[in-house]
């Protein structure tokens, strides 16, 4: 609590949500110190956020990397910085002594470790790794409460919701709607999605993300992850989260209350925007993000989704519904898929037809952390001898 200051770790600097956290925080007017930073390989860049922000602790996860990163501290004479590697020196970030809040923004499975490891050490946390919550939620939540520690979403839809309940009581809040964009293929049917390739799937209309979100985006699984997300961070059931095809990206979720009312949180489309929030929380920190002129917008939108086109949506549901480790199963499968669609291994409408196979031969057990990590490993094994079969080539 030095003078204010608060010192925090960024998971996955490098990524799209790390580089936006860091121009909040180089916005912050010194409010905020970076105390460690973690990243998978983009060295060349964590360089620069190094010199720029001179964090105590530098974590990769890759070894190589890692390696020319304590070459280049050494070559040049970069004082202060310890080079830590590994997924363990990605843990100690997470858990750094003198940090007083983490920023979980690692993509995928991998930033479950190091988000666990910041909630032991007591901090609280501000989580753009969805697929944490997605693959082992309950665990968390409970270590959260265990740790007296706050999980602040990050994600905009979870963030929307998280302002609009505001300290609500359970009892008045009758649904959470989920807003999606769409993505670039919103409004075609099934048949027209077989020959999309990666380049137009990375076209997104509304949001710029990292490659994984943006396919997630296109297929719809990112709102299928992001229901069971919202399942473990507000505690409704699965039949009170809705979904809602709303393509300008305004309002970025609401909740439904007893009475019938309905709160909505809009802005204009900017990470920045839940990130400042969470870092901030409860202050807001002034003129985080470009203000939104209603005028200039003048129509808002709203459609029911396509779960036939978009069947991820559908199987997210089914995954939460059997509960377990199925979740964990779908997101492994979900996240293999979607490198092997970028690298044109298998087109975009197998991804949820893999899935669904995947699950099917899926033996939910209790979602402990051991049986989550053995589902995930499961799961990418089973893509992988199921590829070749239902694959090979366009
Ligand atoms: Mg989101």
């Amino acid at each position: 609590m030095d003078n204010g200051t608060r010192h925090i770790t960024l998971l996955g600097s490098t990524g799209s949500i790390g580089q936006s956290s860091l121009e909040a925080v180089r916005n912050s007017g010194g409010r905020f110190k970076v105390a460690a930073l973690a990243a998978n390989k983009k060295v060349e860049l964590l360089k620069r956020q190094i010199l720029e922000f001179r964090p105590e602790i530098a974590a990769v996860a890759d070894d190589k990397s890692a390696d020319e990163l304590r070459r280049w501290v050494k070559a040049d004479g970069i004082s202060g910085v310890n080079v830590l590697s590994a997924d363990q020196g990605v843990c100690e970030a997470a858990a750094y002594e003198k940090s007083d809040f983490v920023i979980s923004a690692i993509v995928g499975a991998v930033g479950l470790r190091p988000t666990l490891a910041a909630i032991k050490a007591g901090k609280n946390v501000g989580l753009a790794n969805k697929e944490t919550l997605v693959m082992a939620g309950t665990v968390v939540m409970e270590e959260a409460k265990k740790y007296n520690v706050k999980i602040l979403p990050v994600d905009s839809e979870h963030s929307a919701i998280f302002q609009c309940i505001d300290g609500r009581p359970r009892n008045h809040i009758r649904r959470l709607i989920l807003t999606a964009s769409g993505g670039p293929f919103f409004g075609r049917r099934k048949d027209a999605l077989t020959s999309v390739t990666a380049s137009d799937a990375l076209r997104h209309p509304s949001w710029s993300m990292g490659n994984k979100i943006t396919i997630d985006s296109a297929t719809l699984m990112n709102k299928g992850l992001e229901v069971i997300e919202a399942y473990h961070l507000f505690g409704l059931p699965a039949d009170s989260i809705d979904v809602v095809i709303h393509p300008q990206s305004i309002v970025h979720s609401l909740i439904e209350l007893v009475d019938g009312s309905l709160l909505a949180q809009l802005s204009v489309p900017d990470m920045k925007g839940p990130i400042a929030y969470a870092l901030s929380y409860p202050d807001r920190m002034e003129g985080a993000i470009k203000r939104l002129s209603l005028e200039e917008i003048s129509t808002l939108t709203f459609h029911k989704p396509d779960t036939e086109a978009f069947h991820c949506l559908a199987l997210a549901y089914e995954a939460l519904k059997s509960g377990g480790t199925m979740p964990a199963a779908l997101n492994a499968a979900n996240e293999e898929l979607v490198y092997m669609f970028l690298k044109g291994v298998i087109n975009f409408t197998q991804i949820p037809v893999i899935i669904e196979e995947v699950m099917m031969r899926h033996n939910v057990t209790e979602a402990r952390l051991e049986a989550v990590f053995e589902a995930d490993r499961w799961a990418r094994e089973v893509v992988q001898t199921l590829q070749p079969a239902r694959g090979g080539g366009r």
